[in-house]
């Protein structure tokens, strides 16, 4: 057997992976001239200027036609679209929100961003939130569900779907990290009240900073418009919208032309980018069940939807797949522990309920339910994330790419078994 580069041996591969950038490394001449018609027009703010382009206006049209819903908004971010999407539902001081345990923070930091607190439900063998833990939480101060489809998974969505229509509350999907994901056909975002999408540097699609939100009702996509905009709805009549002409306070989470302009280019990327990292992935997991079957990846309700972006394999314990994730990077095939194998409510502004703000607002709130989190309170989430690890799929993954995956991966666990 070879020796793991680990003790010595020659590394599986002579270069690391691509970098887990999947859509800034897709960049071509149409992002480039995408930016060039913004400045060369000296307009780039989305809603006037001398000579407007409409970027912004044209990424959202296009993702409304793809992802067929009625509204579409460009923002600064995915953190600033959940933040929106929550301030669109009403949701503020004295509510709970539920967040699965696996997320990236900002899931849980949006939620305190609206003066509410996340309620933490765990996750299933998928390692996205787990439908049947989501009534251990459930009071009625609860005001809606966050899905998220963590590194590219779909969530099960029919029975939260069923679970939040039976208690009357709202769902927002989470998808900033698997832009294009679907379940059972639909794309998710669509599925319910309000999508958030991102476009930061580590997602699918990027600019650098970016995200957007889509909904299919009129009402909360006035009230987003708004928060994002100083209160203001200036595109009311494009959208035959009849301004309902509420008052409210806004921030300003406007997308900027430039930004506008490189996401409509990415944007039109979706479906190659995308089954680019399903193909690659589909091959590695192909040699793996066929060269070492025993090798264990997480559950997904429905595998046609993942868009491949990752493949995560699940081990015995946290140190074998410690020990996995060290030696597989000495082969140059550059994996990681996600989250440093913890719940996302291990940070202290949540675990501590430490907010920095006055009094730790809003956590100051008198719950009727007081809020109690625990550290093994999702003993999944915690047992899962510390023994699975993640290889990042890029769509440029070449034939040979994929031969040095797959063998590297036998070989490391081939290895260390
Ligand atoms: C990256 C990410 C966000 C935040 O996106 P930004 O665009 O960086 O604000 C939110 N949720 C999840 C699950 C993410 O991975």
């Amino acid at each position: 057997m070879d020796k793991l580069a680990i003790h010595g041996g020659k590394p599986a591969r002579e270069a690391l992976l691509p970098p887990n950038y999947p859509g800034a490394i897709m960049y071509g001449k149409e992002e480039v001239e995408g930016i060039e018609a913004v400045v060369r027009s000296k307009s780039p703010f989305r809603y006037y200027g001398p000579d407007l382009q409409y970027k912004v206006r044209e990424l959202e049209t296009g993702m409304r036609q793809k992802l067929e819903v009625d509204y579409a908004l460009g923002v600064t971010s995915c953190t600033a679209a959940l933040i929106v999407a929550m301030k669109a539902l009403g949701i503020g001081y004295g509510d709970k929100v539920i967040v699965p345990a696996i997320t990236f923070i900002a899931t849980a930091g949006a939620v305190l961003c609206c003066n509410a607190v996340p309620v933490f439900v765990d996750v299933d063998e998928s390692m996205n939130l787990d439908p049947n833990d989501l009534e251990r939480v459930m009071d009625d101060e609860v005001k809606a569900i966050i899905a998220v489809p963590i590194l590219g998974n779909p969530c099960d969505m029919d029975p939260i779907m069923a679970f939040a229509r039976q208690k009357g509350i709202h769902v927002i999907e989470d998808v900033a990290q698997s832009a294009g994901v679907k379940y059972k056909g639909r794309y998710q975002g669509t599925i319910g009240d309000i999508g958030a999408f991102s476009f930061q540097m580590n997602k699918v699609l990027s600019s650098g900073e970016g995200g957007a939100l889509i909904t299919k009702s009129s009402s909360l996509f006035e009230r987003a418009v708004r928060y994002h905009d100083q209160g203001l709805f200036r595109d009311a009549e494009l959208y035959g919208i009849t301004p309902s002409g509420i008052a409210m306070n806004g921030q300003n989470y406007r997308m900027s032309e430039i930004t506008g302009a490189v996401v409509l280019e990415q944007w039109k990327k979706l479906d190659d980018i995308v089954g680019r990292m399903q193909a690659a992935n589909r091959a590695i997991r192909d040699h793996l069940e066929k060269q070492q079957p025993n090798m264990k990846f997480r559950d997904c309700p429905d595998s046609d939807g993942d868009i491949g972006s990752s493949l995560s394999m699940i081990f015995p314990n946290a140190q074998f797949a410690a020990q996995f994730n060290q030696a597989l990077n000495a082969e140059r095939i550059n994996t990681v522990l996600l989250y440093g194998g913890k719940p996302v409510y291990s940070f202290p502004q949540f675990m501590n309920q430490q907010t920095g703000e006055k009094g730790n607002f809003p956590y100051d709130y008198a719950f009727r339910n007081p809020i109690r989190y625990t550290m093994d309170m999702c003993p999944r989430a915690c047992d899962l994330a510390s023994r699975s690890v993640w290889l990042p799929i890029s769509p440029l993954l070449d034939d040979k790419d994929i031969d040095e995956i797959s063998n590297g991966l036998i070989k490391v666990y081939r290895g260390l078994i």
